[in-house]
């Protein structure tokens, strides 16, 4: 049951990420979330570690898009930045989210790989499309209040992959 929840990855964040690492799973794209994975939540500064991330990322010829829930306005804003397309409004873990953004890169679920900090929206939804998933740490504490709700329910998924073994921190 809560199964559906566990990332494949846990990551401290992107740098923790290694193109190479990527390449060698045989992936060959990465679906990132928006708000505290790229930037910190509700904005769209891009710190230059994460642009560095992204610069090295195409260099390797992975190929990105940003699937966010978030409105179409900030989104866009940090996708032209960053040069990559983005999926806005996304209502993960709901699968279409991720599947425009497949269809945009032009790649299959068995090669690609998601980002984000939350197990309920971005690992469930990653999962539910059989991607890699990946668990980071959120940028930032600030967060949706419905959010930091969530988060209790996640402390107790966080608990169990722990047990597991799955993550370590
Ligand atoms: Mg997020």
């Amino acid at each position: 049951m809560w199964k559906r929840f566990y990332p494949a990855l846990r990551i401290k964040g992107l740098a923790d990420l290694k193109p190479d690492y990527l390449l060698a799973r045989g992936l060959k794209g990465v679906l990132l979330d928006l708000d505290n994975t790229l930037v910190e939540w509700g904005q769209v500064e891009v710190s230059p570690a994460t642009q560095a991330w992204v610069e090295a990322m195409k260099k390797s010829g992975l190929k990105m898009c940003i699937v966010s829930n978030a409105l179409e306005e900030r989104v866009k804003v940090v996708g032209e930045k960053l040069g990559i397309p983005w999926v806005s409004r996304g209502i993960k873990p709901r699968k279409t989210p991720f599947k425009k953004a497949l269809a945009l890169l032009g790649i299959t679920p068995e090669e690609t790989a998601t980002v984000g900090d939350q197990l309920f929206t971005d690992i469930w939804g990653g999962n539910r499309m059989a991607l890699f998933t990946v668990w980071t740490t959120p940028l930032s504490t600030k967060e949706m209040f419905f959010t930091r709700i969530v988060r209790r329910l996640e402390r107790i998924v966080a608990k169990q992959l722990r047990k597991k073994g799955i993550i370590s921190d």
